[in-house]
C-alpha cells in the first residue's frame, strides 16, 4: 500500500531578535536536516562554506525570507538558538577539553540560562558640537561580503566594517544618509582622532551582541576554562 502523504504543518514562534526586529521561527524537520547534511557532503569548499549552508537551512525555518536576509550576525544566532530549542529542547550536551591540562570534561549547556542579549542602540551619537552619527547593525549579507573582500587584512576589514555600520551623519545640523564607504571614508578622514577614538567606542557600546558564552572550572585543575564552543552557528545546530 503507498504511504499517506502527511501535510506540512509549521508551528511558528515569534522571536525577538537583538537588533529589536521580530521573525517566527520553526523547529527544523527531517527534510531539512537531510538537505544540510547532504549539501555539506558534496561542497567542495568546506571550511569557508560550512556557514552559508547553515545559514540556508535556518532561513527555511523563518516565517520571514526578505527580513531573514537583512538580520544581523548577531541576530542570526539568536534565529540559531531559538530554532535548535524548538527542534531539539533548551539543552546541548557536549564534550570539551581544558586547554592548560588537557582534561576531558562533559558539560551541559541550558540555553535558556545562558544567552546574553545586548540590544542595538540605534539612538545618535553625539561626536562633538558639529556632529552626530547613528549606527546599525550590519546584516550578515554584508558582513560576509566584506569579508571577501578584506580577509587578507584584519585592519581594513575592521575598518571597513565600522564604516558600513554608520547608517546616518549629521553634520553642521545637515542630515546624510544614504552614502557610498568611499564617500564616508572621505568624510572621517579629515575627523580628529580623538574624535575616530570616540566613534569606535560608540559602536563598540550600541551595536547589539549575542552570545553563550561562559567560564567554567576545570575539575582536574580547578583553572578558568573560558568556553566559546568554537563555531556558534555550528555547535547550535550539530
Ligand atoms: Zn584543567
Amino acid at each position: 500500500m503507498k504511504l499517506p502523504k502527511i501535510e506540512p504543518s509549521y508551528t511558528f514562534i515569534k522571536t525577538k531578535l537583538p537588533s529589536g526586529k521580530t521573525i517566527g521561527c520553526r523547529g527544523w524537520k527531517v527534510r531539512d536536516e537531510k538537505e544540510l547534511i547532504f549539501a555539506l557532503d558534496s561542497e567542495e569548499n568546506l571550511e569557508e562554506k560550512k556557514i552559508n549552508h547553515i545559514i540556508d537551512f535556518l532561513g527555511k525555518c523563518t516565517d520571514n525570507q526578505k527580513l531573514f536576509m537583512e538580520l544581523s550576525e548577531q541576530d542570526l544566532k539568536k534565529v540559531a538558538c531559538e530554532v535548535r530549542k524548538l527542534s531539539k529542547g533548551n539543552t546541548i550536551e557536549y564534550n570539551y577539553q581544558c586547554p592548560h591540562c588537557n582534561f576531558k570534561m562533559f558539560d551541559t549547556v541550558n540555553l535558556i540560562d545562558s544567552e546574553v542579549v545586548k540590544e542595538l542602540d540605534n539612538t545618535p551619537f553625539e561626536v562633538n558640537e558639529d556632529l552626530i552619527v547613528v549606527f546599525k547593525d550590519l546584516s550578515f549579507k554584508e558582513t560576509d561580503k566584506l569579508y571577501d573582500l578584506y580577509k587578507e587584512s584584519n585592519a581594513k576589514y575592521t575598518f571597513y566594517s565600522f564604516l558600513a555600520s554608520i547608517e546616518g551623519i549629521t553634520y553642521k545640523g545637515e542630515t546624510y544618509t544614504g552614502f557610498t564607504l568611499k564617500d564616508v571614508e572621505e568624510f572621517l578622514g579629515e575627523l580628529d582622532s580623538d574624535d575616530l577614538n570616540k566613534l569606535y567606542k560608540a559602536h563598540e557600546e550600541k551595536t547589539s551582541e549575542w552570545s553563550i558564552e561562559r567560564q567554567v572550572k576545570c575539575i582536574q585543575c580547578k583553572k578558568e576554562v573560558d568556553i566559546s564552543y568554537g563555531d556558534l552557528f555550528s555547535f547550535l545546530v550539530f
